[in-house]
């Protein structure tokens, strides 16, 4: 089983231990305790491990390995010895390879302190050799590696590094894969989430999470709370299927909160994880064949975001993939599928999402959407499946956008039915007669929170919505837009963004599980996240 270890930067024997106490708590099964700071006190060390609630790692990282020490080596040794003198002992203490390369008294010292692994002591103390890099993948990574397997007294190989992409998170996998000694691979930064989620799926000795985001030990830490109930770190094993959210940025998205609580709800063994990609193609295309073809890694889907929706089309059409038509028609897709014999699908769930949440609010079945008048605003990427979904459906759209060129050129699209797609300049939109609204532009999306698509009073007031008219704002941040609410006190029906949010992400649910989706646990999911703050 892999171990969740917190680490703990000791400024005081109190804090530290108040410190394990919570994390102890919370679920953690071991605390590495970082005397950086504490160096020069090595009754400190005694006293911590005395009385550790957690089986520990003792740790001094120097300055030049990316800790906070400064002192020399001798000094080291002394905490070290410290640490072990107690009656209770430390499971592990943490040495950088190159400090034991490049000290004989380090080694001597170590030497009496550790057992080795091939048996002879019981001193109930093992040595991690480590080595990091804050920078980049070392280029002699596998050298360290192999360096740390040939030496006796290392127990425990620890390689940490900072990833330059998501691909990184495969080469720590494969480490942890081929070590014939316990292994920690664990990759930093923004790009480097991935392999501390699933160390346990590829059989790590350990991945680490802080108490708290002020805690973090290294970039890209997640948190105790993070791993346990976001991720669910307790049921992920081996056969755990992962999915992901690409885009770019992809750190605010609201899909893993949703779809983990599903996968969760239904009790699929799967895990989802936010997954930066660079904007240009040849990063997605390298990022996805890659986590594709990564053997163990069982990588089954994906929602895909800004900037790469017409790259998922793109990408699935040069393997050979199946593109869902509307999704061809539209030029995006949201959502990736692979199938059980590695076949890959493209689709789009936003337009079935919002023709879905109009339907639900009218109480009627897509049949009856065909001839009712849609006026959307916006010609971007969001108002082009909206206009594919209503058109197909045999709606007559009008779109309205700032840049009337644009409107006029998705229209044209859109122009051999069943529907009928025509543009129209932003200022017509107050003399309207649409009964159907559907704002696709960001005005009043926060921080703008008191712009509106739609002004209610003044010069272009707006004179079209009242009783028996549907606005629907896809905005979901805030979850109540002023355009919603003006029109909801107008008598409206009103449809919040969150509802084809939470649609969209059933369509993929679905799509990946065969099943029906858990709406409600998506809808409280969503709700909770969004509560947190509108920014959140
Ligand atoms: P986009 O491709 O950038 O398009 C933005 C559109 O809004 C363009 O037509 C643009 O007009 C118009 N616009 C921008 N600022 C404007 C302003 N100040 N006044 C008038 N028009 C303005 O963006 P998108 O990806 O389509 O996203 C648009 C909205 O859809 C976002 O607010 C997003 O939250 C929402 N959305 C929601 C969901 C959901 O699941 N609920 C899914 C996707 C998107 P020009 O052509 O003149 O620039």
């Amino acid at each position: 089983m892999t171990a969740l270890a917190v680490p703990i930067m000791v400024h005081s024997v109190e804090r530290a231990l108040a410190d394990a106490a919570r994390a102890a708590e919370f679920g953690a099964d071991l605390v590495e305790y970082r005397l950086d700071r504490v160096a020069d006190d090595p009754s400190a060390a005694t006293a911590i491990v005395e009385a550790s609630p957690l089986p520990c790692i003792v740790t001094c990282r120097p300055v030049w390995e990316g800790g906070e020490f400064e002192g020399p080596d001798g000094q080291r040794v002394e905490l070290f010895r410290a640490a072990c003198a107690g009656a209770r002992r430390p499971a592990y203490l943490d040495v950088e390879l190159a400090a034991f390369r490049r000290s004989a008294e380090l080694r001597r010292v170590l030497a009496e302190l550790v057992d080795r692994p091939d048996g002879g002591s019981q001193r109930d103390t093992g040595l991690i050799l480590s080595a990091h890099d804050f920078t980049t993948r070392p280029a002699d990574l596998l050298q360290r590696v192999a360096a740390m397997a040939d030496e006796p007294l290392c127990r425990v190989i620890k390689v940490a590094w900072r990833a330059r992409s998501l691909r990184d998170n495969l080469e720590a996998f494969e480490l942890l894969g081929q070590a014939y000694k316990p292994t920690i691979a664990l990759c930093m930064g923004e790009f480097g989430l991935a392999s501390r989620v699933l160390a346990g799926k590829f059989h790590a000795l350990l991945t680490f999470a802080s108490l708290d985001e002020q805690a973090a030990t290294a970039p890209g830490q997640p948190t105790l709370t993070e791993l346990k109930t976001l991720y669910r770190w307790d049921r992920l094993d081996a056969q755990t299927r992962v999915y992901g959210v690409v885009g770019y940025p992809v750190g605010h998205s609201m899909s893993p909160p949703i779809h983990n609580a599903g996968f969760d709800a239904a009790g699929v063994n799967a895990v989802y994880l936010p997954m930066p990609i660079p904007p240009e193609y040849e990063h997605f295309k390298a990022t996805m064949t890659a986590w594709l073809e990564a053997p163990t890694l069982g990588f089954r889907g994906a929602s895909v975001t800004i900037p790469h929706k017409e790259h998922l089309l793109r990408f699935v059409r040069e393997r050979g993939g199946r593109i869902e038509p509307l999704a061809e028609r539209i030029g995006a897709a949201n959502t990736l599928t692979v199938g059980e014999d590695g076949g890959l699908e493209a689709s789009n769930t936003d337009y079935a999402a919002a023709l879905d949440a109009v339907c639900e609010a009218l109480s009627i079945g897509r049949e009856q959407l065909a001839g009712r008048r849609v006026a959307v605003l916006g010609a971007g990427g969001a108002a082009r499946a909206v206009v594919a979904g209503f058109a197909a459906c045999g709606a007559t759209v009008v779109i309205y956008n700032r840049t009337l060129e644009r409107a006029k050129r998705l229209a044209k699209e859109f122009t051999e039915g069943p529907g009928k797609v025509v543009a129209a300049s932003w200022d017509k939109l107050c003399d309207t007669c649409c009964e159907v609204f559907i704002n696709c532009t960001p005005l009043g999306m926060y921080p703008n929170v008191d712009q509106t698509p739609m002004p209610s009073e003044g010069e272009g007031a707006f004179r079209g919505v009242g009783p028996g008219v549907v606005a629907f704002d896809t905005i979901y941040n805030p979850m109540e837009t002023r355009w919603l609410r003006e029109a909801r006190a107008a008598g409206c029906v009103t449809i919040p963004g969150t509802a084809m949010f939470v649609l969209q992400a059933a369509g993929q649910f679905e799509r990946w599980t065969g099943r029906d989706a858990p709406i409600e646990i998506f809808e409280r999911a969503l709700r909770e996240r969004l509560s947190r703050g509108p920014s959140a």
